[in-house]
């Protein structure tokens, strides 16, 4: 089947809601057979938005209550003050548990700051192959996110090395072939 080409403007300006329910409107026409449903990500935010998206968060709010190390950027810190005062948060970052956990869960959910948009997911951590993901081990999704990255990263990783041996086989027999 044709995979009919679907024209659709991200727009970044929209509130919250507005651009779920735009995006909503593109995944219902583009999720038909034979279509695929795009999705904004850039090459540096792909990989962790999608671990994300796998992510079964059960709202326990345990990182809302305990997290130690949880960083505002300038801006942040700048946007808080203005719209909520100076209590809960230092220029080091959140104080924990945090200010802001209600019983219904976080008071400023759309404007929380990027470090809980991302959790658990940290950036940063470093390994002999270079920069790695790391996911902070108090959340109780943190195993099964972890074990379902390291599956996907060894298929990947397997599959590469086979089309590398195949690319590789194929070129000697050519080269066999010449002589
Ligand atoms: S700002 Fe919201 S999401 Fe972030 S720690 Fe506080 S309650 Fe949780
Ligand atoms: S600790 Fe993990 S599962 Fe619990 S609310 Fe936070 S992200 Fe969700």
């Amino acid at each position: 089947m044709q995979n009919d080409e679907i024209k659709f403007e991200v727009n970044w300006e929209l509130s919250r809601r507005d651009f779920l329910e735009a995006a909503k409107t593109m995944i219902e026409i583009t999720s038909a057979p034979g279509k695929t449903i795009p999705i904004p990500v850039e090459d540096d935010t792909g990989p962790a938005i999608m671990l994300l998206a796998g992510l079964n968060c059960g709202g326990c709010h345990l990182c809302c209550k305990s997290v130690m190390a949880a960083g505002l950027l300038e801006t942040e810190i700048k946007a808080l003050q203005k719209n909520h005062g100076t209590e809960g948060f230092t220029k080091e970052g959140l104080i924990f548990p945090c200010r802001f956990l209600t019983e219904t869960g976080c008071s400023i959910y759309a404007e929380r700051p990027l470090v809980c948009i991302t959790y658990p997911l940290q950036g940063g951590a470093q390994s002999s192959a270079g920069k790695l993901l790391a996911v902070e081990s108090v959340c109780p999704q943190a195993r099964e996110i972890a074990l379902r990255a390291y599956a996907i990263a060894w298929d990947i990783s397997h599959k590469r090395k086979q089309l590398k041996a195949e690319a590789e086989s194929v070129i000697k027999g050519g080269d066999k072939r010449l002589k």
